[in-house]
Order: structure tokens, then sequence, then C-alpha cells
């Protein structure tokens, strides 16, 4: 199947509409189009053409948005990598790839041999391509490095259909807007950024893009800059909420997605009251985003949602089995916006991709409206003694105690139970109290989910994406 060119059609129907929006400059529909029309041209120059790969190294900026859209103009695909990697790290996965072309901001050259420089990369060319040929939408768009908590990260390949459904699924959930503006604060060179991109870009709406999330300047975007969606994960929401001292947003501001883990309800009020719909969402870059997200209309934070329309999430047992509402199992998801399979390893993309279904490596279970749970990713499971213990679970038990800011909980090893769960909390103020937190959760939760210690930390150890490393912590209770 063939889907036309975003751009150009934007900029046919909407030429004077903002298309993008960062570090003080500009670009309507049609600015874009001839600015992403240079960067053909200069690729084409450099001989890049279909099914061509090219690297790229860099934080959010407007040439990486170029970028992006002159590639797919070209049939070629982007391979953006974490900007938060060691050169080390970067080393092996750029050489997976085999990139025709590799191009890194300024600041992060010296950190990939070969790479020239992103931000001037179209300078010198003045006339524009004005080639725009239907896109492809089978052939592979980008390859993204999933963080992989264990073993050498895996190349997910996206096409460029999965991100024309990601956007259509996505918008048939949050309901259509006449001119959507997100907020870019996540990165790039994550699924998370990407797809907001497409979904902004091919839905003739604007993307505020951010070099990075910073709480006051969200709240200048969001009072100043006529934002009308943004995505945060709890922590940074609160960050938000506090900057603005819990002040009401605009009414343009209609909701903001919630990844990577259910919303404390203290916290949801707070959104609530301040005009922040706040949709607990659950997606991996192996679905290129959303896979199920609440409704604005029946949203409580306490789901992750149901799968979004056009999208199926089922839960199954060990052998496979479908298994009944309420039942806790592993989440598979099936759909359009799957994605095609890993870079050169067969044997990893058979392993979780069967029948069209993706087998996510989570733990959940559906209710009877189809709403998901997520409960934890398999190898964050604690088994104590025969019995599951979700991190998650006791972690929002710690995380309604008033002295506690944050809280990550891990097993650990031990001798008689096999392993025991500990708890790593950020306080809020006073002093961490052995006997206070252990008291507070023998009140909320069965014996063999209470943490055998609570360990006092100063932040928790974060990756790239804002996800808590929980493989540190680990270690870090094993040395405790
Ligand atoms: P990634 O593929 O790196 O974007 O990470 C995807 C992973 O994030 C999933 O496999 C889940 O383990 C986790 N995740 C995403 N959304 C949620 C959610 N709403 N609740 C819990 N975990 C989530
Ligand atoms: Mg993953
Ligand atoms: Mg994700």
């Amino acid at each position: 199947m063939k889907e036309s060119c975003p751009i150009r059609e934007g900029a046919g129907r909407h030429p004077e509409a903002l298309a993008l929006t960062f570090a003080g400059w500009s670009w309507t529909y049609a600015e874009l189009d001839g600015g992403v029309g240079r960067w053909v041209a200069a690729l084409r120059s450099r001989g890049v053409g279909p099914g061509d790969r090219v690297v790229v190294l860099s934080t959010n900026h407007a040439a990486l948005v170029h970028l992006f859209l002159a590639l797919g103009r070209l049939g070629a695909v982007m391979a953006p990598l974490n900007a938060r990697l060691t050169p080390s790290e970067l080393r092996p996965l750029a050489e997976e790839v085999a990139p025709r072309l590799t191009l890194a901001l300024t600041p992060l050259r010296s950190h990939l041999p070969g790479a020239e420089p992103l931000e001037s990369f179209a300078d010198a060319v003045h006339e524009a391509s004005s080639e725009c040929p239907p896109l492809e939408t089978e052939a592979p768009r980008v390859i993204l490095f999933t963080s992989g908590t264990t073993g050498r990260p895996k190349g997910a390949v996206l096409t460029e259909g999965n991100f024309r459904a990601s956007a259509r699924c996505s918008e048939a959930n949050l309901g259509a807007h006449p001119a959507p503006r997100w907020l870019g604060t996540l990165p790039l060179f994550h699924v998370g950024g990407l797809a907001m991109l497409t979904r902004t870009a091919y839905d003739g709406g604007c993307l505020v893009l951010r070099e990075r999330f910073d709480a006051d300047d969200t709240n200048r975007a969001l009072d100043a800059e006529g934002v009308t969606h943004a995505s945060f994960v709890a922590t940074t929401l609160e960050r938000v909420l506090d900057s603005r001292r819990d002040r009401p947003v605009p009414p343009t501001f209609r909701c903001a997605l919630i990844g990577g883990g259910p919303v404390p309800a203290p916290l949801l009020a707070r959104a609530k009251a301040a005009g922040i719909v706040s949709l607990q969402t659950y997606g991996l870059t192996e679905t290129c985003s959303q896979a199920a997200t609440e409704h604005p209309g029946e949203a409580d934070g306490h789901t992750a949602g149901r799968a979004l329309p056009g999208l199926e999430v089922r839960v199954v047992g060990p052998s496979g089995e479908p298994l009944e509402v309420g039942r806790e199992g592993d989440i598979e998801v099936r759909g359009p916006t799957v994605m095609a399979g890993y870079l050169n390893r067969p044997e990893a993309t058979r392993e979780v991709l069967r029948d069209g279904w993706l087998r996510t490596k989570d733990l959940g279970r559906l209710d009877e409206r189809g709403r998901l749970t997520v409960l934890a990713r398999r190898t964050d499971l604690i088994l104590r003694g025969g019995e599951n213990v979700y991190p998650a679970e006791v972690e929002k038990v710690l995380a309604d105690h008033p002295a506690v800011r944050e809280v990550a909980v891990v097993g650990l090893p031990d001798a008689h139970w096999g392993e025991v769960p500990v708890a790593f909390v950020v306080m809020r103020e006073g002093a961490l109290s052995q006997e206070l937190f252990g008291e507070w959760c023998r009140e909320r939760l069965a014996r063999f989910k209470l943490p055998s210690r609570f360990l006092e930390i100063e932040a928790l150890p974060r990756n790239a994406m804002g996800k808590v490393e929980r493989t540190v912590l680990r270690q870090r209770a094993r040395d405790a």
C-alpha cells in the first residue's frame, strides 16, 4: 500500500498553518515543505536512496525533524541513537545499522566517529527537491534500539505504516482536534517523541518541540503557546504541578498522556483540579508507542485503559491460551502498529512475534470492560516463596505515605524465600524509619508483600527515558 506525502499535502491544504516551533523559530507547512525539500536534495547528493540507513545522534532539534521527513520522501531509514549513551555503547549500535551516512549534533560529534554535523547538513543546498512520491507503508522507516534491561539492545524496525496507524488509532481514542499542538519534550530518539511528531505532522497539527523537559518551561508552553496535548510520566506531571503551584491551565489544553505506570490517586486529583485531564497509557517501542490508553471520558488513572481502536490486547497463560477476565498473565498486542521485527535478529523476532501477536514480556490483566492493568515486566516480578509480588503494588502503598517522594521496590536474593522485596525510598522530608514504614505497609499489604528493608536513596537512578533502572537498584540492594 502507498500513502501520500504528508507535509506536501499539508502545504497544499493549509500552507500558512504552523507545523513546527523550536528554540524561538517556527515553520509553517509551506516552509517546512520547502526545508524538507532542501534536505532531500542534500541527502540525495550524498547518495542516500531507497532502503539506505542513516544513523543520527542528536537531542531534540529542528534539524532532526527535517531529516526524518526527508528520509521518508527518499524511502530511506532513520536510526536515531540515544544521545545519553557513551561512545563505547554507541559504536556497536552504529555498526549494526551499517549506515550510508552518519550525522550528529555538533556537541555530540566526538561520540560517534565519522559523524558529520547535523544542524548544517543542508545549509549549502539552496535548490529544494520537489520529489515527494507516495510512501510505501510496508517499508522500514525507523530503527529504534530498545532500552533492553538484559542482553544486547535490539533494533526494532518500524514502518511508515506503523506510524500512520499509530497516529490514526491514537486520534480515534482521543478524539479529533481541529489543530492539535503537542508539546514535544520527549526525545525524538525514542518512540514516544517520534510518534508525537508523526501524530502532528500527519494531521495538520503543530509540534512545539523542546530540547528537553523542564517544568517551568512546560508551564510557559501550556500558558502562552496554545499547547493542546502533552505527555508526562507521573514524576514529571508532579513537577509541572509543583512549578505552577496548581494554577489551572488554560482551556486550550485538552489532555496529557501519562506513560510508564499508574498515576497515584492524589496526583491525579491535583492534576484534575488544575484542569489537566490525565490519561494513563501503555505502550512499547515495538508497538510504535500507545497500545492501550484511557478514554478521555472515563479516565481514573487506575488502569491503562482499553486497546486503542484498531488494535487488540489480550492476556495469555503459560501455553499461550487467552485467559478469562481478571486472570493475570502475559500481555500480547496485535494490529497495524506492531513492528516489522528486530534488525538482523530473526531468532529474537520469531520469539516475540507469533501470528501477528507481539509478546510484550509484561504481565497484566483485563477487566470486564476490556481495560488493562499492567502489573510488572516479567523480569521485575519478585517471586517470594512461590508468591508473586508486583513491585508496583507495593510502590503504590508507599507512595501514598506523606513523607515519601518516590519509591521503587526490587527483589533481593534470599536464602530462605528465594527472593524478598526491598524498597528504595526518596524522602520528601524527615528521616526514614524502618518501624513507621513497616507499620504503614503491614496495615495495607499481605505479609508476603512486605519489604524486608527500606533503604533511603537521594534519587532513583533513571535511564534516558526516565525509566527507573531496576538492575542498578538490585545491585545496590545486594551491596547494602
Ligand atoms: P520501551 O519499549 O522502552 O518504550 O518500554 C516499554 C515498557 O514500558 C513496557 O514493556 C512496560 O514494561 C513499560 N510500560 C509502559 N507503559 C506502562 C504502563 N502504563 N504501566 C506500566 N508499565 C508500562
Ligand atoms: Mg522494551
Ligand atoms: Mg515507552
